[in-house]
């Protein structure tokens, strides 16, 4: 067969066509290299995100249809021994008002979730030593026994693997523990030389040996972030294959040392959003809070961009407002458990439905 080179053929030095035609392999081949990461990243347009968001909204509802799966939120201690530059809840920041939930306020917690409808508990946490492996075990051995069917997720940062063999031997199925960004260089410039990018990357690979769902990821926009980067945490989240991917804007907090320093963007998120679904499709993507917070219909437009989790706050009322990781974060209306309705209605009125279960991934 012969093919006319003048007719119909793109054209391939526009960024426009190329950017359609990297997006089109990915969607293909579900793997790009670095350098075409870097460029489908920095090249992107409105009109490009556009495109990407109904392919990977396709992707999306062919994978997981229209449901969305819920969990609530127990933020249950804002303690933390680490120092990141960028959060609220780090250890120097002597203004902060620090609280930690007792066993018994985390059960009711999940007590009111479970009426609500809730079946996946998210336990998250600064890295607060008060919680050893044995008080975790426990509070995570008591929700187990009374409510079998519910998934346990925690999200309490870097601990030994021995630790995480016995909190998963004790119920817990899944662990949230984002890697931040891939690049070491990148990492260093967001957290003190205590921590380092190679151990917290070994963490989810001892977590996944163990046997739990995890879920790693990035914020979107943190300071010294280039598209490079974002590239190297794409190739890791493909490397890693992990069953969630949550990602958010990075949004600063006054009282840390990046407190002036600009908020990552809903576009640049809504697009990562997008490219991830392409390239994971079974991956559970939540649309953050972050997301929420930096627009007002941020949760509504990273359902669109391929995002198919929420994660509405479980904690009690009165402890929210002190688990401020960044500024204006967002604990009312749709993002508060007890407004669940609120959070269906704006999910039917974009053509989606809440759904009551644990909400697995397909990934396993
Ligand atoms: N201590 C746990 C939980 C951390 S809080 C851990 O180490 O995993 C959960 C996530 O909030 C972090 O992984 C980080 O990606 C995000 N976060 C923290 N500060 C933030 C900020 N200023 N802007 C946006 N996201 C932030």
């Amino acid at each position: 067969m012969s093919v006319s080179v003048t007719t119909g053929s793109p054209d391939l030095s526009c960024p426009e066509s190329r950017g359609r035609e990297l997006i089109r392999r990915l969607e293909q081949t579900q793997t790009l290299s670095r350098d075409e990461w870097s460029e489908l990243i920095r090249g992107r347009t409105p009109a490009l995100a556009e495109y990407l968001f109904r392919r990977a909204e396709k992707v999306r509802i062919a994978h997981y249809g229209r449901d969305i799966y819920i969990r609530g939120l127990i933020e249950f201690t804002s303690y933390c021994r680490n120092d990141c530059y960028y959060c609220g809840i780090r250890r120097s920041n002597s203004r902060t008002a620090r609280y930690r939930l007792t066993k018994e306020e985390i059960l009711s917690c999940c007590e009111l979730g479970w009426t609500l409808g809730f079946r996946t508990f998210v336990l998250q946490g600064g890295e607060d030593g008060w919680f050893t492996d044995e008080r975790l075990a426990d509070i995570i051995s008591s929700i187990r026994a009374r409510w079998p069917e519910c998934a346990i997720t925690l999200s309490v940062g870097e601990r030994s693997r021995a630790s995480y063999q016995m909190l998963f031997d004790a119920g817990a199925d899944r662990y949230l523990l984002r890697h931040e960004t891939y690049d070491s260089e990148h990492y260093g410039k967001l957290h003190p030389p205590s921590l380092s990018a190679a151990c917290r990357q070994q963490c989810l690979w001892d977590l996944k040996d163990i046997g739990y769902q995890v879920g790693a990821g990035f914020m979107v926009g943190s300071p010294f972030q280039t598209p490079e980067n974002l590239a190297d945490d794409m190739l890791f989240l493909k490397k890693l294959n992990p069953h969630m991917a949550g990602i958010g804007p990075f949004l600063p907090h006054h009282d840390t040392p990046f407190a002036q320093e600009p908020p990552g963007t809903l576009e640049l998120t809504l697009y990562m959003l997008g490219l991830i679904r392409l390239m994971l499709p079974n991956v559970l993507l939540p649309a953050t809070t972050a997301l929420g917070t930096a627009a007002p219909d941020g949760r509504e437009r990273g359902i669109l961009a391929g995002a198919n989790v929420v994660m509405p706050n479980l904690s009690p009322p009165s402890v929210r407002e002190k688990y401020l990781l960044y500024d204006n974060k967002l604990h009312s209306g749709s993002e508060a458990a007890e407004s669940l309705n609120e959070l269906k209605a704006r999910m039917e009125a974009i053509g989606y439905q809440v759904t009551v279960s644990r909400g697995d991934s397909l990934n396993r």
